[in-house]
């Protein structure tokens, strides 16, 4: 920038100047809205001057021109924020070693460049962290001394599940878009980035997109989050009681130029997603099947827009995908670290002699459905497939069917899905056959096994009798949707419509590790 400042020096004369900062402005506009004095001195008029310009002073403009360009589109240098400790306040000698910010297990807040007229507005901040077990931090920005409740925190917790007070996992833009998957262990140093773009706020971890979103012009917030919103601001770093150690480096901000604007355009949505994420219900889709052209990075990118955690399942058993550890194997280690729920789908009745339980346990949760069993005629059945499925009569297979669902949940699984699914040939009869009697052993079975229930958006089963029978008993719901293709992995939809109608609370939610 001197440079090319020196360049101009030598070419001075107003009407070259403005010849060179009128091409420069009008090609890079969009980076330079800081430099409003070349904006000015385009406006002044033009000095009558002679037309011709020397040699050497084209020779100057250009350079001029290529040095101007290049200190202005070039990425602004990123500010090294763990560089002094004399940058945040709240410090206390010691904290910083060697560019590593160690908060051990204080609990504390310290703000950045906190005297300093120094206020980020768009920015790209990164940092690498370090939990020790159960260490657990925020990261806040378009905040300030002051008033620390203003702006936006980053949760960073890998804690194992099992808190309801510490439900919330690193990347979680908190009570606004939360995360609940665990993707990181305590001990490992992992990177997070927050931008802010105008309305635009994405975090990611490791590379991963968690969050992607675009604030509206009125967000919904509930007044004990009334101030999480962009404004700008400078960033903070709390810790909070129970915190056990975690440990910063190679933090670094850039400031952005000023951007456009986005547009919502599923304002309704956003709102209703934002009002269930305020109150920490989990949002999460636990029944997600990479099928029908829905790839991980498709539905990685679509969890951090949409605001939906998804447990990605992969189907195992007896002729199915995954049959034997070794493969369980290999798939565990291809999703490791993935910002995703990883759950096993547990396939027919011959797999609970498959797998090796340790292996098993490797996944966040295991479930599994009553579609696949052998009836009394010795029929291997897959009820979703009419040619292999013999109903007969209707009140007897729905003894057949109960009794298998009784068995089925005493497997080592943590949710019935697809549940009091039909075959086609009966299904119509749904009310009638589902009596209370039935209804009433599913759900004490349920609640005897600890197996809690999916509520499935895409068939939308099972019906309200049964949900209402099983909320009163005390089982724990999990949202579903058993996607077949890309297509027909919707928004929750339906489980949403179910959360407001029954009331459903964070506490009447299945979440890995977790019961209240
Ligand atoms: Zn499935």
């Amino acid at each position: 920038m001197f440079l090319s400042l020196l360049f101009l020096l030598k070419a001075t004369n107003l009407a070259d100047f403005q010849k060179v900062s009128t091409f420069f402005l009008l090609k890079y506009e969009p980076f330079i809205k800081d430099f409003s004095i070349f904006k000015l001195i385009i406006h002044v008029p033009a000095l009558p001057l002679k037309p011709k310009i020397s040699k050497m002073k084209y020779v100057y403009l250009i350079l001029f021109t290529v040095l101007l360009m290049n200190a202005c589109t070039k990425t602004v240098t990123p500010e090294d924020m763990l560089s002094d400790a004399t940058k945040w306040q709240g410090v206390e000698k010691g904290y910083l070693t060697d560019g590593v910010l160690d908060l051990g297990s204080e609990f504390l807040t310290l703000v950045y460049q906190p005297g300093i007229l120094n206020t980020y507005t768009n920015f790209e901040f990164s940092t690498e962290v370090l939990t020790e077990v159960g260490g657990h931090a925020n990261i806040l920005f378009h905040t300030n001394k002051r008033y620390l409740d203003q702006g936006y925190a980053v949760k960073i917790d890998n804690s194992a599940p099992g808190d309801w007070d510490r439900l919330l996992k690193t990347g979680s833009l908190s009570s606004v878009r939360n995360i609940f998957y665990r993707m990181l262990s305590d001990e490992e140093w992992f990177k997070l980035v927050i931008r802010v773009e105008e309305n635009h706020i994405q975090v990611s971890v490791n590379g991963y997109p968690v969050v992607d979103y675009i604030e509206p012009e009125v967000p919904f917030r509930t007044p004990e989050i009334d101030k999480r919103r962009l404004s700008a601001g400078t960033f903070a770093i709390e810790t909070g009681f129970g915190n056990t150690g975690v440990k910063f480096r190679n933090m670094n901000v850039s400031k952005l130029p000023p951007g456009e604007k986005r547009q919502n355009d599923d304002s309704d949505f956003t709102r209703q997603i934002t009002e269930l994420h305020s109150r920490h219900l989990p949002l999460v889709d636990f029944h997600v099947h990479e099928k029908g052209g829905l790839t991980l990075p498709l539905l990685i990118e679509k969890s951090a827009k949409l605001g939906i955690n998804y447990g990605v399942a992969a189907n195992c058993g007896l002729k199915f995908p995954i049959q034997n550890d070794e493969e369980l194997k290999n798939y565990l280690a291809s999703i490791k670290g993935m910002p995703i729920f990883k759950a096993m789908q547990a396939e027919g009745r011959e797999w609970v002699d498959m797998f090796s339980p340790d292996l098993v346990s490797e996944f966040d949760y295991a479930f599994t459905d009553a579609m696949t069993w052998t009836n009394r005629n010795g029929t291997r059945m897959r009820l979703w497939v009419p040619e292999e499925t013999e109903v007969g009569d209707p009140e007897d297979f729905m003894e057949q069917l109960v009794s298998q669902i009784e068995q089925v949940v005493t497997e080592p699984i943590s949710i019935y899905v697809n549940p009091t699914f039909l075959p086609v040939e009966i299904e119509d009869r749904y009310d009638e056959l589902w009596t209370d009697e039935r209804v009433n052993r599913v759900v004490n079975s349920l609640v005897k096994n600890n197996v809690a229930l999916e509520i499935n958006s895409r068939t939308r089963l099972p019906g309200k009798k049964f949900i209402a029978k099983a909320k009163d008993a005390g089982v724990k719901f999990a949202l579903g949707t058993n996607n077949t293709n890309a297509e027909n992995l919707g928004k929750l939809e339906w489980a949403i419509e179910i959360i407001e109608e029954f009331n459903l609370q964070p506490t009447d939610m299945f979440l890995p590790g977790n019961s209240p």
